[in-house]
């Protein structure tokens, strides 16, 4: 798994944790132009990393894929 992979799962376990998956998939969705209709015309390409996260919960929501036990985050101060 990539460092990339790796930072979308933990993306998608932040929108698991705090409810918000459903509520970032309506925002960050394809725009008539090509781009991320929530991230704006600086995004990039398609999908945008929240979008991209999105699927990856809704994926693990479905029991269909475990996210990485690999978290990208330092844990903090001990
Ligand atoms: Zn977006």
């Amino acid at each position: 798994m990539s460092a990339a992979d790796d930072c979308i799962d933990e993306v998608a376990r932040f929108l698991v944790t705090f409810g918000a998956v459903d509520r970032a998939a309506a925002r960050h969705v394809l725009a008539a132009g090509g781009g991320c209709a929530g991230c704006g015309p600086s995004a990039g390409s398609w999908p945008c990393a929240v979008a991209a996260s999105t699927a990856r919960a809704r994926v693990a929501l479905r029991g269909s894929g475990a996210l990485s036990a690999n978290p990208v985050m330092p844990a903090g101060p001990a």
